[in-house]
């Protein structure tokens, strides 16, 4: 085959790569999201990204966007089976739990950060594989919990310097709860319904709910004035809330009932809750969360209550970013440039000895001219080049130069002095 047959192949639409220049960011944010999780005690659980598909399908609801329209579904070759790629977490951990009896005789507060895909309209903040920071306490029956989850969030963007993120919460109640509210709220709906659009008229019978999570602005009174979940809450489901709301003022959590508020899974009982920023356009949610008190037993476990929450990581970076421009990050501390044969095999032997020192070492490979190498030095972001060339080879050293620092001589420091040397000069240089 001659080139001219093969055609550019690029990414799948709405499939990000994250380049080594956005790569830093992602680290940054992944390593303190991590610490911030450990401060809660709360310890990871990694699953596959492919599932049968049948546990979405009865974990997150037939009558869900995401199991309608937004699944990457296919059949195995190998054995008919029908798998799907993850669109969310809460289905896999809760599937592992079940699996592996991690709740036989404690709680457990688990996490898991990756990718998840749906097949949506990409647009800012909605992609097709984008990443969550998936957080599941379970076997906790709550409201403290559930405070917890939310005290949690607020000290995670406490931590990342974000300001605007509003609070909104509800409770979705029980299911007997919501099975009265349903009525009548179908039989309201059943007066609107030349003015639904497709899903809508479809949902009116199948996930009524569901209708009122609307983005159509059209709808929006017909949706406001819709019967309230919250009049329908028994007793125990209103405990419950008030338990969440008086938590939430001792913190001085600031916060919206959102009557409205239904989130897109269908596995929500009592407290459910998002965190919405209007600095993200259109796509504003950046984490929702809240109490599945069914799905263990739906999914074939013991019975108990769970609670969590997803944090979208591409929208809570987006934010991040406005809040601390992204600086460029060096490559390294310490690039190592060479001429000649003899140098270029110390160079190596000398990388080697500085990282033993903890340092991060850039070793030119390739060869070229002195300048060229030095250009490359430069552009590393390194605080120091070491240079090695026939001078500094005859007599066992290697010259020194400060890349960063202004009117700092070039010094001339022997091999075996030289890892110190470097380490205490950054040390002084606050890099290290
Ligand atoms: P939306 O209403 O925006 O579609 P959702 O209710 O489907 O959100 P969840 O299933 O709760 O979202 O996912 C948790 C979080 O993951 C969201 O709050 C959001 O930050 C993020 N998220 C959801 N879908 C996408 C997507 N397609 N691309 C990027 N981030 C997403
Ligand atoms: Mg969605």
């Amino acid at each position: 085959m001659t080139n001219e047959n093969f055609q550019k192949v690029s990414a799948i639409r709405g499939m990000n790569d994250i380049l080594p220049a956005d790569s830093g960011q992602w680290e940054r944010l992944e390593s303190l999201v991590r610490e911030w999780l450990r401060s809660y005690g709360y310890r990871n659980l990694r699953t596959p990204v492919l599932e049968q598909t049948r546990l979405f399908t009865r974990g997150i609801g037939e009558v869900t966007d995401i199991v309608e329209k937004e699944m990457y579904s296919f059949t195995d070759s190998l054995n008919g089976d029908s798998l799907t790629m993850r669109p969310e977490f809460t289905a896999g951990m809760v599937r592992a739990t079940i699996e592996h009896n991690l709740i036989y005789d404690r709680p457990q507060r688990v996490f898991a950060i990756g990718p998840v895909f749906r097949h949506e309209r990409p647009q800012r903040g909605r992609y097709r594989q984008f990443h969550q920071i998936d957080v599941e306490a379970l076997g906790l029956a709550g409201p403290d919990i559930d405070v917890e989850l939310i005290l949690m969030l607020a000290r995670l963007w406490k931590i990342l310097g974000l300001a605007d993120i509003r609070l909104e919460i509800n409770s979705l109640g029980s299911a007997e709860e919501r099975l009265a509210h349903r009525q009548a709220l179908i039989a309201y709906l059943e007066g609107y319904k030349d003015q639904l659009d497709e899903d809508g008229k479809r949902r009116l019978y199948t996930n009524p709910l569901r209708v009122l999570d609307t983005k159509n602005p059209a709808l929006q009174e017909m949706a406001d004035n819709a019967p309230r979940l919250l009049d329908y809450l028994g007793e125990a489901s209103l405990a419950h809330f008030n338990g969440v709301r008086e938590r939430l003022d001792d913190a001085g959590i600031s916060y919206r009932v959102n009557p409205r508020l239904v989130r897109g899974l269908d596995y929500y009982n009592l407290t459910v809750f998002e965190w919405v920023t209007d600095r993200l356009g259109a796509q504003g949610t950046v984490c929702g969360g809240g109490r599945y008190d069914g799905l263990i037993s739906l999914l074939g476990g013991k019975p108990a209550p769970a609670v969590g929450f997803a944090i979208g990581m591409e929208r809570l970076l987006d934010l991040w970013s406005q809040a601390r421009p992204a600086q460029a990050q060096p490559e390294c501390d310490v690039y190592v440039v060479h001429q000649g044969e003899p140098a270029a095999r110390a160079a190596m032997r000398l990388a080697e000895a500085l990282r033993d020192e903890g340092l991060d070492v850039i070793l030119h490979c390739g060869g070229g001219s002195f300048k060229s190498q030095m250009k490359r030095a430069d552009g590393s972001g390194a605080e120091y080049a070491v240079i090695l060339g026939e001078d500094e080879m005859a007599e066992g050293a290697a010259s020194v130069k400060a890349l960063r620092a202004e009117g700092v001589p070039q010094r001339r420091v022997s091999m075996a002095e030289l890892p110190r040397f470097l380490v205490n000069e950054l040390v002084a240089s606050g890099s290290e």
